[in-house]
């Protein structure tokens, strides 16, 4: 480690760090299936029944006991049609088989479906093409989810296809983890809302912004407390204020060391605040901590000012913790090895994020070209980047053609 950065944490330390520190909220509610889309399982679900509830038929044909199978063409007298959700009721005697279309019930006795394509039909016989084995075609009661199994576990975020299971078991409503509250504020006295003239030296305040659609795509409540100063004390007001109505206070800016960075002092007082500059870039200073005000207590993540290391941090450090105050099985964040196409300058001993693109290389393999200037303020090439190249702690330079770790941003919500 070079001697520059020997004071801070490495990511993973201040990742584990993090981890020790949160206990999941624990606090659920009911909620309708629609509405439960993204939101954490809070209790697993157990199947109430076999899915498909039924033996059935996989593809449009001819069900047939297969222990009749012959060795070549194979010519059975059809006795009925079954279709989906009108079963066929009767007796299916030796050499007979019954018309049948995908997802009706297979008839007593059947338990193969010669495909029509395979079939061809004679007067009152179907003749089935040599080749058919005994059990194709046919989906059995339960091969999906047996009842009294587990279909889902909780601290599942719930995908659509959870959504589609949960109907196909007849859930109605389902347990999920209370959304995290979650207090948002931006401080710098150069920062102005949407709105508002730009005078000299000003800009945007665009972290709230930013901040304010990571956290809904997490399925966050979200209590924007605004601009607030560089003032020790309005900035005390707001971290009292979001601490009474919120589980997690999020700021960002003022946290470094400099001359109007207020925010470490303001939280220090309010609770037990650990100051971590943590090894990486963009986004060395980052606090992290708790703080009490009113009978409450919060999380507090103070996040760096520079809009793209606000990004970075976040996926980082706050998303996880988010994740499992509300329970959730955090899976390690996809890293893809892809192709530098670019001779990137790195120091090790911290770790570096550059955005990149993707592009398709003649060979088949991915490769990464950086989206130029690296800037820590420069939101736009956020903006166009498919994701983060993520060079590891100890790496020194890479040249043109080494395989970097590529962290794509779809997939991160
Ligand atoms: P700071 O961390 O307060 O020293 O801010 C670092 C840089 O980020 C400065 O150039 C700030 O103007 C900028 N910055 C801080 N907060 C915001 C914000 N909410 N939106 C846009 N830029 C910001
Ligand atoms: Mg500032």
């Amino acid at each position: 480690m070079s001697a520059a950065f020997c004071d801070d944490l490495q990511v993973g330390q201040a990742q584990q760090a993090i981890a020790a520190a949160v206990r999941p909220l624990d606090l659920a509610e009911r909620v309708d299936l629609r509405a439960a889309l993204d939101r954490i399982l809070a209790q697993d679900v157990v199947a109430p029944l076999d899915v498909p509830a039924h033996d059935n038929a996989g593809m449009d044909g001819y069900a047939l006991d297969g222990a009749g199978l012959d060795c070549g063409e194979t010519v059975l007298r059809v006795v009925g049609r079954g279709l989906a959700g009108h079963a066929y009721a009767g007796e299916v005697p030796r050499g007979a088989a019954v018309r049948i279309m995908t997802g009706a019930v297979l008839p007593q006795g059947c338990d193969t479906v010669a495909p029509l394509e395979q079939c061809r039909l004679d007067g009152a016989h179907v003749c089935i093409a040599p080749g058919l084995r005994r059990g194709d075609n046919a989906r059995a009661r339960g091969e999906d989810l047996r009842a009294g199994s587990v279909a889902l576990a909780a601290g599942k975020r719930l995908r659509p296809a959870d959504i589609g299971l949960l109907a196909s078991l007849g859930c109605a409503e389902v347990m999920v983890a209370r959304r995290v509250r979650v207090a948002l504020l931006s401080s710098g006295d150069e920062l102005r809302g949407i709105g508002q003239a730009l005078d000299s030296g000003t800009v945007y305040d665009s972290n709230r912004y930013t901040l304010w659609a990571m956290l809904q795509r997490l399925g966050c409540d979200v209590l924007d407390l605004g601009l607030v100063a560089d003032d020790a004390h309005a900035l005390q007001q707001a971290l009292r204020r979001g601490c009474a109505h919120a589980d997690v206070v999020i700021t960002s800016g003022g946290v470094s060391a400099g001359d109007a960075d207020h925010v470490r002092r303001a939280m220090a007082e309010l609770g037990d605040v650990a100051f971590w500059r943590v090894a990486m870039r963009p986004g060395r200073p980052l606090a992290f901590g708790r703080i009490a005000a009113g009978g409450h207590d919060a999380l507090l993540f103070g996040l760096p000012g520079n809009p793209v290391a606000v990004m970075v941090a976040f996926y980082q450090f706050v998303r996880g913790a988010l994740l499992q105050l509300m329970g959730a099985t955090v899976p390690e964040q996809p890293l893809w090895p892809v192709v530098a196409l670019d001779a990137l300058r790195k120091k090790p001993g911290r770790t570096e994020y550059q955005r990149a693109w993707l592009q398709r290389l003649d060979d088949g393999r991915w490769g990464a070209r950086v989206t130029g200037s690296q800037g820590s303020a420069m939101l736009h090439s956020m903006s166009q980047a498919h994701g983060l190249l993520v060079l590891a702690h100890d790496r020194g330079p890479v040249q043109a053609g080494d395989l970097v770790d590529f962290l794509p941003f779809e997939g991160l919500v």
